[in-house]
């Protein structure tokens, strides 16, 4: 069985990894030339649930606990004159909660441990034909080609092999600008006390600004804004976001100012909620690929469950990948619907008039009944 996974990402490099452990080869076919193309932006929280589940699946839960930052989980949710709502400071040392990762950490621990030849560099699929005896034909950018016999499109918000299952496509529901603040201890000590060391969200009315403590020392600033139609450009200007944020407390607003290099402006979307495709032999697909949800903290956490779940049918049963595949869709589908709803209605609300109340509601622990 020749599995190709088209995408490097979170959840393809998981899926790799695990079928690896099980003896199953892999193929990755990856757009980016090498590892360190892109700085591959902030940091995660991984979840017990999925993220960690499907690390501890992948052997590499001693790797992430020593790379993983506990501590990252602090927040605080700021109103625009910089009172503080709501602070967070998770028990010193503890993993129980949802400890925070660099993505670049997370993704190198992956690579490190698959076999040097796993992932194809540089190769950008842009078609897959099925071939008459069954199984697919690659062809990438440049004109080089490969076959298989099991596809899975791990491929994110754009996937190219999306379309050999579902017409679905993703629409835009928020606009995401961010910037990134290097060495902030040394060189804005007042940001880097702002910030703190996990995540802080200062909330205005249908907007938030807020700071991001990465493993390297920076600080990834970020605005969110409801999706809009105008020109990305206009966002990337530090001139014109500061009026988007004008009459906040200047405390805050450094955070733009101190900003290196110009912000980078970026339309977040989604698939439908319920997006499902009728069962087709050979190909499947996972991740930002199958359920791309809004950017609230579950997308990389569900895309590296899926891959878990993925390479366990496969190698339950490798002389049958259509049942193994079947076998993961259905429940992919079931489990991701309600996540993806939560997602939706969490994005609403963090754009929404009433943002900070709500936010702080959400964040406050109910008294035991
Ligand atoms: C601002 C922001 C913050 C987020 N925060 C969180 C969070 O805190 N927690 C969380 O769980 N999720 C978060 N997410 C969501 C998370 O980033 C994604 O859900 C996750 O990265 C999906 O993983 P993936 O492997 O499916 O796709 P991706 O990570 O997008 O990986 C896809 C890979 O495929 C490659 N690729 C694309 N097209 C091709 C092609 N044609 N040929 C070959 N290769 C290709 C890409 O280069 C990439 O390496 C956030 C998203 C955003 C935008």
């Amino acid at each position: 069985m020749r599995v190709a996974i088209v995408g490097g990402g979170l959840g393809g490099l998981t899926l790799a990894r695990i079928l690896h452990r099980h003896g199953l080869g892999a193929a990755v076919y990856e757009r980016e030339s090498h590892r360190a193309e892109r700085t591959q932006g902030g940091s995660l929280d991984l979840h017990p649930e999925s993220g960690q589940r499907a690390l501890a699946a992948a052997g590499l839960e001693a790797r992430f606990r020593s790379e993983a930052r506990p501590q990252g989980e602090e927040h605080r949710i700021l109103d625009p004159a910089g009172r503080v709502l709501v602070h967070h400071r998770p028990r010193p040392g503890s993993f129980a909660g949802r400890p925070e990762i660099d993505r670049r950490v997370l993704r190198d621990l992956l690579l490190d441990s698959l076999p040097e030849d796993t992932v194809a560099w540089d190769h950008r699929l842009v078609a897959a034909e099925p071939r008459p005896d069954g199984g697919f034909r690659l062809a990438f950018h440049g004109g080089r080609h490969a076959d298989c016999d099991v596809l899975v499109g791990a491929d994110g918000a754009r996937s190219v092999v999306r379309p050999l299952l579902t017409d679905a496509t993703p629409s835009a529901v928020s606009t995401l600008v961010s910037l990134t603040v290097d060495d902030a201890d040394r060189r804005h000590p007042a940001l880097a006390d702002l910030v703190g060391p996990g995540n802080l969200w200062c909330v205005g009315e249908r907007r938030i600004l807020s700071g991001q403590r990465l493993g390297d020392g920076s600080i990834r600033v970020g605005i969110s804004l409801p999706a809009d139609d105008r020109d990305l450009d206009t966002y990337r200007s530090k001139r014109a976001l500061l009026d988007l944020f004008a009459g906040w407390d200047p405390r805050l607003t450094a955070l733009i100012e101190a900003g290196d290099g110009p912000p980078v402006p970026h339309r977040a979307e989604v698939l439908p909620v319920g997006t499902r495709w009728p069962h087709r032999p050979g190909v499947t697909l996972l991740g930002d690929a199958a359920h791309l949800m809004p950017p609230v903290g579950e997308g990389a956490n569900q895309a590296m469950l899926d891959a878990a779940d993925l390479a366990a049918a496969l190698a339950a049963d490798p002389a049958d990948p259509d049942a193994a595949i079947r076998a993961y869709e259905e429940a992919m589908f079931a489990r991701v619907q309600p996540i993806a709803e939560m997602c939706v209605r969490v994005q609403a609300m963090m754009l929404s008039p009433t943002a900070a109340d709500d936010l702080v509601r959400f964040f406050t622990p109910r008294p035991a009944d």
